[in-house]
This record gives C-alpha cells, structure tokens and sequence, in this order.
C-alpha cells in the first residue's frame, strides 16, 4: 500500500477541467487541496489535522476517489463511506456530485473501543469535521472563530475587544489549535501557547503564526511580562507539556487573564500526549502499548483541567476551546471539570442564533488575485460591518495562504446567499479566473449536535438532539449542494457529536445561481430554525425580521 503514497500533493490550478464538470473537478481539488503538504498536518498518513482527522481512508481509496471523480458525469452521484468509494449511481443534473458518510456508528457501539479496533481493520476512518469532507483551508479556517472568541472574552471580563497588555494562556499548536497565538495577536493579547512537539512550533513561525519559541518556562514567562508592560501583542510557543506547565504558572502565583487549551484531547489515544516523559518517549509508548499510553494521557489530561480550574479559581477567564477536555478529565474523577464553561455557550451562541457561523470559500484558479477581489467585494458588501471589515484588512496584512487561497469570513442568514450570487457572477464574467467553491465549517449554527461544544446548555436541554444535523444534511441534499457530508465525533471524540458539511461550486452558471439560492438559504436557515426551537429571542427575531418560515413558533 505504501508504495501508493504520493509526495506533496498539489491541487491543480487554473481552469482547465481535468474532469467531466466544475462539481467533479472541486470535488477532486478541494480532496487534493486538504493533502498538500502546506496545508495538512501529516499528508503521508492522510492526516489533514485534529488528532487523526483523515482526507481518504488509504492511498488506495485516495487513489480510487480520484479516479471515480474524472470519470464522473454531471447526472452521476459517487458514494464514499469512512474515506472509501463505494458506490456510483445516476442521480440527476441538480444532484449533489458527491455525498460522505464518515465514521458514523450505531449509538450503543459509539466509542473510540469500537471505532479504534474497525480503523484497525481497515473498516472505517476518523473524517474530524472538514478532513473527510474536503473543505479544510488550513489555521485560518478556526482563526477568525478563535480571534472572535477571544474578542469576546474580552469585552466580557475588561468591558473592551482590545486585548493589549493582557496575558492569555492555552496549549495545542497543531492543526486548527495553530490558529490560537495569530488570533490573539491579532486581538492585541500576549498569548502563550504551550506545546510539546517543537516541530509544531517551528512550523508556525515559519508560516508567521507565531512570533517566539522558547525552552523554557522562565524564559517564556520573562518575555511575556516584558511585551505586556510594552502592550505589544505578540505569541510566544514554548515547548512543554500543558498539564504541567499550567501547574507550575499557577504554583508559582501567576495568573493569566484567559485561559483555555486546544489540544488534541479529543483522542486521548492518538491525540492528547501524556506527561512524565520526553516527546519522543511518548510516540514511542504510543506504538509499543496503547492501553498504557491511553491511561496516563487520561491522567495528564485531569492533571491538565485541575490546573485550569485553580487558574480559574485565582481569577482567570477560563473556557473550554471545543476539545472535550472537561469531559474526559471528569472521566477521571474531577468532579467539578465543567466548572469552566464551554466557548459557544460563553461566546459565540448569539451568532448562532442569527445563523452566522465560519463561512468560507477558496479560489480554485490558485490566483490570489481572486481572493482579494472578493475580499473587495465583501467589504462593500457589509461595509456597515465594521468587524468584518477590520476582519478581512488584518486577514490580508497577516494571514499567509496555505495551499488554495482561501477566505474565512463569518457571514449569516441571509448575507451569505447573496454573497456567493455576486461571486457567480463575477465567474460567469470572466472578473474571478475561475470558479471558486463556498463550503463551511460542520461547527456551524444549524448543522451541528455536540453536548459538549456547540450545543451545550441550550436553553431547553435539546443538546444531545442529532436529528438537526440529520435534516440540515438532507436539506442541503435536496437542494443540490455540490458535496454533502455527514459524521460522528469530529471535535470531541467518538460518541459525542453528529455533524454535517456542505459544498457549493459557483461555477458561474445559472444552474449554479439557482443552487446558491436554495442552498445557501437553507443551510443557515438550519441555525436560525434550530435555535429559534429552541427558544432564543434572537433567532425569534431573526425568523421575523428575515422571513424564515417556522410552523409552531413559540
Ligand atoms: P492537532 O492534533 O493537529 O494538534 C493538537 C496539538 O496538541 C498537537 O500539536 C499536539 O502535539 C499538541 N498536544 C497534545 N497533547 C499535548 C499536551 N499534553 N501538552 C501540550 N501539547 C499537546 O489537532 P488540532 O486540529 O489542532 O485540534 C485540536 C483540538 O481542537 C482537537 O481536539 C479538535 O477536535 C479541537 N477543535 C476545536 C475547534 C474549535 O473551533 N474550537 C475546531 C477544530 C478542532
């Protein structure tokens, strides 16, 4: 199998079709774009980010998927089941080209027990949420979630979205976790992010994500206090391990402003790394006997959350940032772990409701040109967002393109649509070089079932309810989404959230307009409907104000 491998994968650019149509050819860019070396965490494992968040279940399947996508015809729908194709039916023209089904498992069976010993077998594959559904931009997919969130935590604590002269303390700089030290220099903070694979952090300086590495704690907490006394906002990786690393900065009677953590302690098997080791011991252990690896990363991991909760005990705003962490840490007996609450119930569940959530798109042409223009066209857009506005003027100064160009821009019910019209036309135009493709995050407002991150403590205990992200699949479905996409335990782990993801292809026709029209419409209407069910005041009014239908409304 390995001999299948392919090195540094590259999405093709420019618009020359390699495949029967637009749909097909995204499909199979967006699929190549996740591998690419600038892009994915590990590409010689298929490993796009999130612990083992996986693009194709093998280079087998990789290759078998990309085969089936040239010769796909435009009334044809291919089925890939955990990263394998398994199947091709007709469908029709308005079909969705591609739907996913991705680690998906019976509830009773829903553990990583079971789900470890079927990827074993070669059964099945961890999709997290954009790996297996192809719409992965690399950091700064989460970094303007992140940057919001933080934000946030500052207007509540300091009463003010500027962060300068503050200290903010997390952990993780993988995959999506990578995001945090840009997204809190651009909040203006210090922010210290603690990491135990120094290759990690070398990786982002290199892509100026992060500006210092340090060895060392008292070297790292010596430049922190320096560049806060100057109110220079600035990110610093040191290497180490955060559950001792949290302990020794609350031992030694610091305390942070915020704190929070991204690591990959979703999986405490092929994630989190456990302490009272070097690195390198820890991968070791990891091949050699998992069952004691698993303990003692389940260990670290409630040493980890005892030290965030002395922190948030000493005054520090402390969030969970949508890993599982507390979950696994009261696994293990810390009873009070969700002390700290969870970033979108803390933070974000406002935007929720008005059906806003990480949208993005990418330039298929490769062409950054692209990208500004439409970057230029949402300024004018929603230039009365002055957020958004502030938003994509730091995106440009300080966001380096990784793989496609691609822009994370948060838009809601009723912006989004419009937005991807103008975009078609400026395809069908000749304006944008080629067609670009409109996909989001499956942490998004209505197309998400997570107990633990995005729907916790909704306000009348539906968080466990999946039917939501069931029917926010078909709808999209129904519509003529390009791709559609349905998993379990992406985030948080298995058992612990259903979640769907779709894909649309303005290729500048008018089958393609007619598209954006239901689906983007549709998609966050899913938001809007589900918190409104819920009961939310905002999404109420949003319902109102934007005309979304809702039979029994409260
Ligand atoms: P990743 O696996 O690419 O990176 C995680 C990093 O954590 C790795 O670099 C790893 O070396 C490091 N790490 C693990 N244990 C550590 C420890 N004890 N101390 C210090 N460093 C440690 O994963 P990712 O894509 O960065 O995602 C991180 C977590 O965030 C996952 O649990 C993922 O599911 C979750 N996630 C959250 C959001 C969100 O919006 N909040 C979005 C995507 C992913």
């Amino acid at each position: 199998m390995s001999s299948l491998k392919v090195q540094n994968i590259r999405a093709p650019r420019g618009n020359e079709l390699t495949c029967k149509g637009w749909i097909q050819e995204a499909a199979m860019r967006m699929l190549m774009n996740n591998l690419d070396p600038e892009v994915a965490e590990n590409p010689d494992d298929l490993v796009v980010y999130g612990g083992i968040g996986k693009a194709a279940r093998n280079w087998e399947s990789y290759h078998a998927i990309i085969n089936e996508l040239k010769e796909l015809e435009n009334d044809e729908t291919l089925l890939i089941q955990s990263g394998k194709p398994v199947g091709k039916f007709r469908t029709h023209e308005n079909s969705p080209r591609v739907l996913i089904a991705n680690s998906n498992l019976v509830p009773a069976y829903a553990n990583w027990e079971h789900f470890n010993e079927l990827d074993k077998e070669g059964l099945m594959m961890y999709g997290q949420m954009t790996a297996g559904s192809w719409i992965y931009i690399g950091a700064q997919g989460i970094l303007q979630g992140t940057y919001l969130s933080f934000v946030e935590a500052g207007k509540k604590v300091f009463g003010s979205p500027d962060l300068t002269g503050k200290f903010i303390l997390t952990g993780g700089m993988g995959g999506m976790s990578g995001a945090q030290p840009l997204a809190g220099k651009m909040a203006k903070a210090v922010i210290l992010v603690v990491e135990v694979d120094r290759k990690r952090i070398d990786r982002k300086m290199k892509e100026g994500y992060c500006d210092y590495i340090c060895e060392d704690l008292d070297e790292a907490l010596d430049k922190v206090k320096e560049l806060t006394e100057k109110g220079e906002p600035a990110s610093i990786g040191l290497v180490g391990n955060c559950a001792d690393i949290f302990q020794e900065i609350h031992d030694r009677g610091i305390v942070p402003d915020i704190v929070t953590d991204q690591t990959s302690a979703h999986d405490p098997r092929n994630g989190y790394v456990p302490s009272g080791m070097t690195y390198e011991e820890a991968l070791q252990l990891r091949e050699e006997d998992p069952d004691k690896y698993e303990r003692l990363s389940l260990e670290t991991i409630a040493k980890h959350v005892r030290a965030m909760l002395a922190l948030q005990d000493a005054g520090a705003e402390t969030f969970d940032y949508g890993n599982n962490i507390r979950h696994y840490a009261k696994e293990q007996g810390v009873e009070n772990a969700f002390d700290f609450p969870g970033f979108v119930p803390a933070y974000l569940r406002p935007l929720f409701c008005e059906g806003n959530g990480p949208f993005r798109w990418a330039a298929l042409s490769g062409n950054p040109e692209d990208i500004y223009k439409t970057d230029q066209l949402a300024k004018e857009m929603f230039k009365e967002n002055q957020a958004l506005v502030n938003w994509i003027d730091m995106a440009q100064k300080m966001v380096e393109w990784q793989g496609l160009p691609a822009r994370i821009c948060w838009l809601g019910y009723g912006e989004r649509h419009k937005f991807a019209l103008k975009v078609n036309e400026m395809v069908a135009s000749g304006e944008l070089s080629a067609p670009v493709v409109f996909g989001r995050d499956h942490l998004d407002s209505g197309s998400v079932a997570s107990p633990n991150r995005e729907t916790e403590s909704m306000k009348d205990g539906s968080d466990a309810v999946a039917d939501w992200p069931i029917l926010n699949a078909l709808v999209n479905t129904s519509g003529g989404a390009s791709w559609v996409s349905l998993h379990h335990g992406g985030g948080v782990g298995m058992g612990y959230s259903i979640h769907a993801g779709q894909v649309l292809v303005a290729d500048g026709t008018k089958e393609a307009a007619e598209k954006i029209e239901r689906v983007l419409v549709s998609d966050p209407g899913m938001g809007v409907i589900r918190h409104a069910d819920a009961g939310y005041s905002r999404a109420l009014e949003v319902a109102e104000e934007r005309g979304v239908h809702i039979p029994m409304k409260k």
